[in-house]
């Protein structure tokens, strides 16, 4: 790289710093070669560790405890009302964060990463200005594009910083613990951030435009997470459209439609989770002819490659599942591919976790998609009240499913409800990764007493004969 010239030029370019950046960036240094990374952000970590996976995470744990605590009197331990001191939980979080974002900073420096300050936008083929950094431009041999994406505001309604209607950003800078939130949209955010706020004391309604929370899941997974947020949201209300949402001092008046009718409720705060869109927004794509599809996602093929000459993308900018690890994996293939290795795309299995309370995870097909797809499936459930462990942890309303090919018992999906859903899942994504029947697992011996012997159960179920559990011929 020549140093200290208006334009510099380098090997690599990686546009954003989140964990598709990021990981393309380390790997491509890994692999011998020059690379740059430029963010309008002072450290790497992206929405993920700024505002997205972590910070929600954080709060997350402590609303388990919370929650857990709660539940405890009934085994015969009562403890106090928790006392919530909201700066130090705001301080908890941030220290998180912090002691993250330095340890990236440190692998970046280690690895040589230069890590460039400013907003890149593309004003030739090779070539990007830099909006409000040190470096004016940089010339590139390949660019990996990691922009990611933003939140998605209710129609002719934009989200003001500190206002009373929250993007998630805004819920998680956590202002205070409203006495109601109202929660747009049933999605994981919504169900994750409203299980924040509910477990810290709020009033939660959530509305939800379709018939249920997490559309697209299959419904017996969702059920026991619906049946727990019974009891610790106030309302929630599918099929409800918020067709208007006015800020006044002290609180949000909030017009909710349905097909019977319309009402003006008033909320003391609003959080909007409705989903996030590319973020491509200025990034001078046509100058370098990079295409988008027809949902506004960067066009990429198996190898991450765009339509422009050298140019690849990763992350949420490409669509798919917006995951933190699927930015991770993407941005791993890239600059392989750039590095002249025969990688691509060919993940069979990316798991999602919902960090609820019990957890949902799920990766493969779901029976849904199996069935729309007429696929040949063998589906099998093991409830959670016959497993010795979550007995232990009063933790029985959960459930193991499995899905195979009739013919073969290939697994083909996996979904989880119920606590440490997040760890279980990862035998699943490994089992489906190396094509294992469900004969594999149910041989492979897992101990005793643990949550992942629902795992093995589930698989016997397809083989005909679960210990625990009389399997219906
Ligand atoms: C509340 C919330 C919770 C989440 N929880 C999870 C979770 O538990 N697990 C999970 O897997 N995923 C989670 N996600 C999703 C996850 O955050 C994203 O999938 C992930 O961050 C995408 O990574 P990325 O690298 O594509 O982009 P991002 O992380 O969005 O990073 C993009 C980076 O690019 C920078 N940038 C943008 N434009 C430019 C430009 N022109 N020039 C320079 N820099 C630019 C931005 O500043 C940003 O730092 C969550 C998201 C939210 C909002």
């Amino acid at each position: 790289m020549v140093m200290g010239e208006l334009i510099q030029e380098t090997e690599i370019l990686v546009i954003g710093s989140g964990p598709g950046g990021y990981a393309a960036a380390f790997r491509a240094a890994d692999l011998g070669m020059d690379v740059a990374m430029v963010d309008t952000a002072e450290r790497p970590g992206g929405v993920c560790l700024f505002q997205g996976c972590i910070p929600s995470k954080t709060f997350l744990y402590l609303a388990e405890l919370i929650l857990d605590a709660g539940r405890s009197s009934a085994m015969g331990v009562t403890f106090e009302r928790p006392r919530i001191d909201i700066e130090a939980v705001r301080a908890w979080k941030a220290d998180v964060i912090d002691r993250l974002a330095g340890g990236l900073v440190r692998l970046s420096d280690r690895r040589g990463v230069q890590r460039i300050k400013g907003r890149a936008v593309f004003n030739g083929l090779d070539t990007v200005r830099i909006q409000g950094g040190d470096v004016s431009g940089i010339r590139f041999q390949h660019a990996i594009i990691a922009t990611g994406s933003q939140t998605i505001p209710l129609p002719g309604m934009a989200f003001k910083p500190g206002g009373r209607v929250m993007d998630s950003t805004g819920a998680l800078a956590l202002q205070d613990v409203p006495h109601s939130l109202l929660v747009v949209g049933g999605g994981y955010v919504g169900l994750e951030l409203g299980t924040v706020y509910a477990a810290l004391g709020s009033e939660i309604h959530l509305v939800e435009l379709g018939p249920r929370i997490l559309p697209g899941l299959d419904a017996d997974l969702a059920k026991p997470l619906s049946r727990s947020l019974d009891k610790i949201f106030t309302t929630i209300q599918p099929n409800t459209r918020v067709s208007k949402i006015n800020e006044r001092d002290g609180g949000v008046d909030v017009t909710l439609e349905t097909t019977d009718a319309t009402t003006t409720k008033q909320f003391d705060r609003v959080l909007v989770a409705i989903g996030r869109k590319p973020d491509t927004d200025g990034l001078g794509l046509e100058k370098a002819n990079i295409e988008l599809d027809e949902h506004g996602f960067i066009r990429v093929d198996e190898q991450m490659r765009t339509t422009g000459n050298g140019i690849f993308a990763v992350g949420d900018v490409v669509g798919g599942m917006m995951l933190a690890h699927k930015a991770s994996y993407e941005g791993k293939i890239a600059a392989e591919v750039i590095a002249g290795r025969p990688a691509a795309f060919d993940a069979r299995a990316i798991p999602a976790v919902v960090y609820t309370d019990p957890q949902i995870a799920w990766c493969g097909i779901t029976e849904e998609e199996a069935r729309q797809k007429n696929l040949d499936i063998k589906v099998q459930r093991f409830p959670w009240k016959f497993s010795g462990r979550a007995m232990t942890m009063g933790a029985t309303d959960g459930l193991t499913k499995i899905i195979v090919d009739s013919a073969s018992q290939r697994i083909l999906g996996v979904g989880v409800v119920g606590r440490d859903a997040e760890g279980l899942i990862a035998e699943a994504v490994l089992a489906i990764e190396m094509g294992a029947l469900a004969e594999d697992v149910a041989l492979s011996i897992h101990a005793h007493p643990t949550l992942s012997e629902t795992e093995a159960e589930v698989a016997e179920g397809i083989l005909g004969s679960a210990t625990h559990m009389l399997v219906k011929r």
